[in-house]
């Protein structure tokens, strides 16, 4: 028997480490029950930490903790799914391409960034959405140091006044000081369509965000998008145009392509849509996590968002449920009742949020404890030490907050 997990994020990490767990607590063996993931490389990209500098040290190996649960790992990324004959196909780097069956499947892609057709951006628009992305913008913001001080060079245009562009906003001041000298006087300006910052937020964290932007000297420009992109810099909707050599796209997600290749339902994020022990209807032997997966988290009509948070618990409940059907022991139902958020707000601290109405918990220098805490210790894999890996993935235990 074969389970196939595509991704090696959060999700597909921790449906790894729970199948595994749950073939060790039933006594079966590795031959019995060969568990694969399939990933272009053996590394979790810590992508809620990819709006920080130095991102290419923001992963983490995964080849020693997957062979200490004995997880065979398979390099190369998954391109097409028959669902009908339970295969995969897979191409390597090299160029080489492999088949590999299953009889369970936990498609745990993940999420990108959504780039719409607005002229100019595909050419001159960043982001720090993949590990390469933010790669490239911190070498583009390197690189201004040695360009002449004019054209808006020290000014940074981040698109997207949600979660992970504030992230990037209130994180530049500081990271543009450090490149272009401690006396430079960096322009960060948030650009977002709503006429309100963090529209998903709410109205109790809001006016800590609005006193963090001031603080650090955050611009907004508010009820304007981007029209358009070029050399000189980026036109809004409403004809302003601001002089930069740097524009951050934050604007938009939505589930990996490999998704579509499921012939199954999904929602306006191209997310599956999944039942309570996160299977996709009407596909046998197809279970979808994480990013990748639209799924209800309680019984009162809250649903998993795109986040760490979810991804990680969902995956376990993931790997957990397709090994529960290999193994004939029963699945059990996804839930998550508490929720919390923690934004990093730069040189202004940050904000903890717990519950669905995001009530504000932690401000200030306490709240970047905790972000700091979650961002270095939390969201990382576990050891390599079979017992303690196994340990770690237990559904019913896995970030409950
Ligand atoms: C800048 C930023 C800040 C964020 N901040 C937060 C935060 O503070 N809190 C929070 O909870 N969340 C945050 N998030 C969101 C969080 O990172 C995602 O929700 C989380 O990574 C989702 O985990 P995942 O495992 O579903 O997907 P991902 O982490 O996207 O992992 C997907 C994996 O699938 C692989 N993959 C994709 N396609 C294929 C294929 N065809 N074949 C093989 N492998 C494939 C990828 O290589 C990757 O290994 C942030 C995201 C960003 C970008």
């Amino acid at each position: 028997m074969r389970l196939v997990i595509i991704g090696a994020g959060f999700a597909g990490m921790y449906a790894a480490l729970s199948a595994a767990r749950l073939r060790d607590i039933q006594g079966v063996s590795p031959e019995e029950l060969e568990i694969a993931l399939v990933a272009p490389e053996p590394t979790l990209v810590v992508r809620p930490r990819l709006y920080e500098q130095k991102p290419e040290t923001l992963t983490a190996p995964l080849l020693d903790v997957l062979k200490s649960i004995d997880v065979v790992y398979v390099q190369g990324s998954a391109e097409t799914v028959d669902t009908k004959s339970r295969m995969v196909q897979i191409a390597t780097a090299k160029g080489t391409r492999k088949s590999l069956s299953y009889d369970r499947l936990v498609v745990a892609t993940g999420s990108r960034l959504f780039r719409p057709n607005i002229p100019g951006l595909a050419e001159h628009g960043f982001s720090v959405d993949q590990l390469d992305d933010a790669i490239a913008l911190d070498k583009h913001l390197h690189g201004l140091a040695n360009r002449p001080e004019k054209n808006g060079r020290d000014t940074v245009v981040v698109a997207g006044g949600g979660f992970t562009g504030i992230e990037a906003a209130t994180e530049m001041p500081a990271r543009l000081r450090k490149i272009l000298g401690k006396d430079a006087k960096p322009r960060v300006i948030i650009v977002d369509r709503n006429n309100a910052i963090a529209p998903d937020m709410g109205e109790g964290p809001r006016p800590v965000i609005e006193d963090a932007l001031r603080k650090l000297g955050v611009e907004t420009r508010l009820g304007a998008g981007v029209a358009s992109l070029d050399q000189s810099g980026v036109t809004l909707s409403n004809g302003e145009h601001i002089e930069t050599e740097t524009v951050v796209w934050a604007a938009g997600i939505r589930a990996a392509p490999l998704t579509q290749q499921i012939p199954a339902e999904r929602d306006n994020f191209g997310r599956l849509l999944v039942d309570r022990c996160l299977q996709v209807p009407g596909v046998p032997g197809v279970f979808a996590t994480g990013d990748a997966a639209r799924a209800a988290c309680d019984d009162v009509g809250n649903y998993a968002l795109m986040s760490c948070q979810h991804a990680t618990r969902m995956g376990a409940f993931a790997g957990n449920n397709a090994a529960a059907e290999l193994l004939g022991v029963p699945t059990k139902p996804y839930h998550q009742k508490a929720y919390v958020t923690c934004l990093d707000l730069g040189e202004a601290g940050a904000l903890f949020t717990r519950g669905w109405e995001r009530k504000v918990e932690m401000v200030g220098e306490v709240a970047k404890k905790s972000k700091q805490e979650i961002n270095t210790v939390w969201i990382y894999p576990p050891q390599a030490k079979r017992a303690a890996a196994l340990a770690s993935a237990d559904p019913e235990r896995v970030t409950d907050l």
